[in-house]
């Protein structure tokens, strides 16, 4: 399948932020396929090299070592880019809580950084990583764009404040930007290790050893999952739209379908069954539920169908069988 079915002018250069990361490393990917050109800034946090290692010899892609903190290093890599997909941050919501400081410098300074020298270079549109912890306590389900509630964490504290820094930056200073909402993002290149890890790639590490999945509380909680296929989609979307009434807002960044944790794990020893029969009767085990965490996630769509015409082709089974696909193949 095509991953994009966007059409995107080659001619670009474009700036990824945190493009040595999961989500980051995609986007470059997608993009020098494209034919565009590609500046990586990244300070390798969290991002991996090898994320980036089929890239670096490239003439497209060139690679900044830097950090977001630092203003200069945001103007070098701005330097000729028409457009920035601004990733880079500090994941996590139990992240946050053991070190909001941190945090808060990364995601918040960072991101005002990156605005203020997109904003000096005259970037034509600055397309940036929300999320759907925005939503925070707000119980109506499926998520809306206009609708949120109280945040639950400093991450979403910090994301919801990204959202309002680009709205001011849209309208005093005339920088178009988008903000996508993602909901839990998963595929090719998430990282399984850590004590961060999303619950997707750390499963099926887990699985692919034999050992048993903790799940945070009923296994009841749902998540609306996004195969990152879906999100380089909307990232493109967001880059080409020429729509005005299309900018200078958020959008989600899902499938529009919810699963709970009991499900997801069924479909991944199911799937990961198929290359070694004995995960089928690895035990789940039960811990207890995760501070900050909302109870479930489901996203409208409708607005990104609407205005960017949003069409995302991997619902949570296509995507989780391409994502174990890729860890068995890598990391088994
Ligand atoms: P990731 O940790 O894999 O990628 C983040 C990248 O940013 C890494 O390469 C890291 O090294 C880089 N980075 C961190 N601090 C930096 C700094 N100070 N200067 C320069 N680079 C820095 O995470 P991801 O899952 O790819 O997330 C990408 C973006 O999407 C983040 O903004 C995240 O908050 C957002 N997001 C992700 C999800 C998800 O489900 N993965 C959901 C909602 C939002």
């Amino acid at each position: 399948m095509n991953n994009s079915s966007v059409q995107l002018n080659s001619n670009y250069h474009i700036l990824v932020t945190g493009g040595a990361g999961f989500i980051g490393s995609n986007l470059c990917e997608a993009l020098i396929k494209n034919g565009n050109k590609v500046t990586c800034l990244d300070n390798f946090a969290t991002g991996k090299r090898e994320n980036i290692a089929t890239l670096m010899n490239n003439p497209k892609f060139n690679l900044i070592e830097g950090d977001i903190r630092n203003l200069a290093d945001c103007q070098k890599a701005c330097e000729g880019v028409d457009y920035i997909l601004h990733q880079a941050a500090l994941g996590s919501v139990p992240r946050s809580i053991n070190d909001p400081i941190t945090s808060n410098d990364v995601n918040v300074s960072g991101f005002l950084n990156m605005l203020v020298a997109a904003r000096d270079a005259q970037i034509k549109r600055f397309v940036y990583a929300a999320s759907s912890s925005t939503y925070g306590d707000s119980k109506s389900l499926p998520k809306v764009e206009d609708i949120i509630g109280k945040p639950l964490s400093p991450y979403a504290i910090t994301k919801y404040v990204n959202e309002l820094y680009a709205d001011i930056f849209s309208k005093t200073y005339d920088l178009e930007t988008i903000g996508l909402r993602y909901f839990n993002v998963f595929g090719r290149k998430q990282d399984p290790n850590g004590a961060y890890a999303a619950v997707i790639p750390k499963f099926v590490m887990q699985l692919m050893n034999h050992e048993s999945p903790v799940i945070n509380g009923d296994g009841s909680y749902s998540r609306d999952f996004t195969y990152i296929d879906n999100v380089i989609q909307m990232n493109l979307r967001a880059i080409s739209t020429s729509n005005k009434e299309a900018v200078n807002t958020v959008y989600n960044v899902a499938y529009g379908e919810r699963t709970d944790l009991k499900e997801l794990v069924s479909l991944l020893k199911e799937y990961l069954s198929d290359f070694d029969a004995v995960i089928k009767q690895v035990e789940i085990k039960y811990g207890p539920k995760r501070q900050g965490d909302v109870p479930h996630s489901l996203a409208s769509i409708d607005k990104a169908k609407n205005f960017l015409g949003y069409d995302p082709l991997y619902n949570i089974e296509a995507g989780l069988k391409e994502a174990v696909k890729w860890y068995w193949k890598n990391l088994k």
